[in-house]
């Protein structure tokens, strides 16, 4: 994909109609601090339009950033965060639910794992939660730069053996720093939503 144009175009809060966007969406989820923002800020080519760490008790929203007018990547709203009330849980759970329910142009959910760390009690939820709502997610293990190459296929192994993957699905490490893996990522998703 060659990115012409990225606009931030849709913010949806807890209580917002989701739009019907008649355009192929795919989806990123992770826990905060993953590296989501970087790497959407990085498959846009852009510095800073998708905004970084997000500060528990600020606003979760779900954010629609439209690529070259013809397709969105939808920014999901981060968990994990130590000091959110089970009522906050609650709303930010209710909100991606009826997302993955209500979407007609949802096309693939990636699932971001920082790829040092073994997947969270959180992230495994994560996970069964998207394969219950009937998509395979894609795993994108983040921050592939801070680990040493001789130790990646260990570490991925982790991610793989602790989410219990079946054997198809997809991981594909990133770096924000060097932007390794964002051809293939892009490659995926053009596959994915027909571009
Ligand atoms: P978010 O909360 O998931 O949106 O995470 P951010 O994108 O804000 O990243 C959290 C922190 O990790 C920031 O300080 C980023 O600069 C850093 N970070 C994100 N991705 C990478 C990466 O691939 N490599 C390195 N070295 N740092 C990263």
């Amino acid at each position: 994909m060659i990115i012409k144009n990225a606009v931030l175009d849709i913010v949806c809060g807890v209580t917002s109609t989701l739009p019907d966007t008649g355009m192929p969406e795919v989806a990123f989820a992770g826990k905060s601090n993953v590296g989501k923002s970087s790497l959407i800020n990085g498959l846009m080519n852009r510095k800073a339009l998708a905004r970084t760490s997000a500060q528990p008790g600020k606003t979760q929203t779900i954010n629609f950033y439209k690529i070259n007018d013809e397709m969105f990547l939808v920014d999901l709203p981060g968990y994990g965060y130590a000091k959110i009330t089970p009522a906050e849980k609650e709303k930010w759970g209710k909100m991606i639910e009826r997302y993955l329910h209500t979407s007609k142009d949802l096309k693939a959910v990636f699932l971001l794992i920082d790829i040092r760390h073994k997947p969270s009690a959180n992230d495994c939820q994560m996970y069964e939660w998207i394969l219950h709502n009937g998509y395979e997610p894609i795993i994108i293990a983040t921050k592939l730069d801070k680990i040493k190459r001789s130790q990646v296929q260990k570490c991925l192994k982790v991610i793989r053996e602790e989410l219990k993957l079946t054997k198809g699905t997809k991981i594909i490490p990133y770096s924000a720093e060097t932007k390794q893996g964002r051809d293939e990522i892009w490659e995926l998703i053009d596959s994915l939503t027909g571009q």
